[in-house]
């Protein structure tokens, strides 16, 4: 570890790196506001370790961010005191894509590249991160020293598929980024200029919770007993001289803390790409602030884009806890239940101890009553949702959302009231359940279903021929999750849901007696696939087809038996 090694990037590094440098080239302020978000995290990491060993911090308990620009030499430094990294935390964070699964994040790219979708949007959703640094570095260099530890790390690289990494020298605690910035283009922002990274700053950075402070130029009267005067005591020369002040950038303003009337809409939106990192604006958002014998405030959002890592398993969750505006952590998902992980924002809660681990939190029953309380805010927001505005909801989020008929037992009733399906006779427009119930027919006692993977295969399913001859309605669902959907949901508006491929379907009493007279053809069917089938038997689905496969109705659904062959069940 003494001498300089050179490692190449991993194969797919360099990828993201070339699709970063070559689709962001519009979009080149992000770096900036990636590299103050990696500074506010260490520091974040190390105030929340502080907490149990105070010693960590030293003399060097003021956090701050600090930019530096060097207009000659082209070079733009980001340095911060937070908590650095090894040697070893740098070959493991730097130059992988540690934070997603590897090989469905370059899936996904790869996808999109195929469907030349590959937008800034889309790439803004994978959180490009340290890379975006080659945006407009021709070379990057990283020096870094972990808290605690006596030895600093020197990380290089141009970008080209290889870097460099040494041990070095490095006074204080925490890293430092310095940007070799490539020749401008035609247009191009000078990011030495003072007022080019001031403006960015204020743009993408405002809230970020330390202060980001650059060494600024300033004009200041030179003091009366240092000026220099003629004999009529008139002052020679200038009276103002030119002084170098360190001055903070942005504002740190907690906007969650203030009232409602005192944020603009634009101040909501900059706050969810600071706390989202997506470059889109959200869908919606919802502020609250409880005051009473539990006390907190929160900022939720609803992003307008599904994240690519929706159902990946090692997914975040997106809200954040603070207390007193201090941050505790991020990925807090004891305030959010699973089906609704796509929410992103925050929770300030002024009771929690600053102390609190996971394990804590998992038992704390305020916690456990804000969760109870924001999901009932969610659903009430949604269900108070213009139409318009829910639709482009439930195309990104549908699917997950019904994940909570499942989980959430409590709150089954009024998720069944935001779930939605195509129909039989909707004309692929979404039909809600309750608009499904008062539209029965008269007669009609059921609520039908048919589950499977393909709209047009189910349309014309010869199970439905009874019930399209019938005029009933039947629900068609072609989401994995609604074969959990219709394991617990069992009734609706005190309707129940009933297979239309499974079991009889009693469309008529009368009908129901057994037709003994095909009983002989019934029996031969039945030797000719003997182990094949349980039971032949006349159908109370057909109209004009002559013979369809169907289960009992405890039976798993065609449907469900194709999604556990799938996944090897
Ligand atoms: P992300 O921040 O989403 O994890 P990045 O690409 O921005 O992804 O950063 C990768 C990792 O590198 C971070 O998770 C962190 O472990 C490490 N890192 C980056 N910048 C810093 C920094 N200033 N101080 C300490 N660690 C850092
Ligand atoms: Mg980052």
């Amino acid at each position: 570890e003494e001498q300089k090694q050179t490692h190449q990037f991993k194969t797919e590094v360099q990828q993201l790196l070339n699709l970063i440098i070559n689709s962001l080239y519009s979009n080149k302020d992000i770096f900036l506001r990636e590299l103050i978000s990696n500074a506010s995290d260490a520091i974040d990491k190390l105030r929340f370790k502080s907490q149990t060993e105070p010693e960590i911090l030293g003399s060097d308990t003021e956090f701050r961010i600090k930019l530096t620009a060097d207009p000659e030499n082209k070079t733009l430094e980001v340095s911060d005191n937070g908590i650095g990294m090894t040697y070893d935390e740098v070959m493991e964070n730097i130059g992988t894509i540690a934070k997603s699964g590897t090989a469905a994040f370059m899936q996904a790219l790869e996808q999109a590249k195929n469907q030349e979708t590959l937008t800034p949007e889309l790439i803004g959703q994978f959180g490009v991160g340290f890379y975006s640094s080659f945006i407009v570095a021709q070379k990057v260099t990283l020096i870094t020293k972990a808290a605690g530890s006596d030895k600093a790390v020197r990380w290089e690289s141009s970008g080209d598929g290889n870097f460099t990494i040494e041990e070095t020298e490095k006074e204080s605690r925490g890293t430092t980024i310095i940007l070799k910035l490539k020749e401008k283009e035609e247009g191009d922002k000078d990011f030495t200029q003072e007022w080019t990274i001031r403006s960015i700053v204020k743009q993408h950075s405002d809230f970020v919770n330390y202060p980001i402070v650059m060494d600024v130029e300033k004009d200041e009267p030179v003091p009366e007993n240092e000026q220099i005067k003629d004999k009529d005591g008139k002052p020679v020369g200038d009276t103002t001289r030119k002084v170098v002040k360190q001055e903070t950038l942005n504002s740190m303003k907690a906007i969650w803390a203030k009232n409602k009337s005192e944020i603009s809409d634009e101040e909501y939106k900059e706050f969810y790409k600071h706390i989202s990192h997506d470059w889109n604006d959200p869908l919606t958002h919802i502020h609250m602030k409880l005051e009473g014998v539990t006390e907190y405030s929160a900022l939720l959002y609803i992003p307008s884009k599904a994240p690519f890592d929706m159902f990946f398993p090692d997914r975040k969750h997106g809200i954040q806890l603070y207390c007193r505006r201090i941050f505790i952590m991020d990925d807090c998902k004891e305030l959010m239940p699973e089906y609704l992980r796509f929410i992103k924002g925050l929770v300030d809660a002024s009771d929690l101890n600053l102390n609190v681990s996971r394990e804590i939190l998992q038992q704390d029953r305020l916690v456990r009553n804000i969760k109870k309380n924001l999901v009932k805010k969610v659903l009430e927001m949604l269900k108070a949702m213009e139409s318009e505005e829910y639709e482009k909801f439930y195309n990104e989020f549908g699917q997950v959302l019904k994940e909570g008929i499942n989980s959430d037992w409590e709150n089954k009733d009024k998720i069944a009231d935001l779930i939605q399906y195509k129909t039989t006779k909707s004309n692929d427009k979404y039909v809600r359940l309750k608009d499904y119930v008062s539209n029965m027919k008269p007669e009609q006692e059921e609520i039908y279903y048919i589950t499977g993977d393909n709209l047009s295969m189910l349309i014309n399913s010869p199970h439905l021929e009874a019930l399209k001859d019938k005029d009933y309605e039947v629900l068609l669902m072609t989401d994995p999750v609604d074969e959990w959907v219709v394991q617990s949901l069992t009734e609706y508006e005190g309707k129940k849901l009933k297979s239309a491929e499974k079991g009889d379907l009693n469309l008529d009493k009368t009908e129901d007696k057994k037709d003994e007279k095909f009983n002989a053809l019934f029996g031969f069917i039945k030797s000719k696939l003997d182990s094949k089938i349980k039971e032949v038997k006349p159908s109370s689905h057909l109209k004009n087809s002559l013979a369809c496969l169907s289960g009992d109705s405890n039976d798993m659904s065609a449907y469900m038996e194709k999604l556990l062959k799938a996944s090897g069940g």
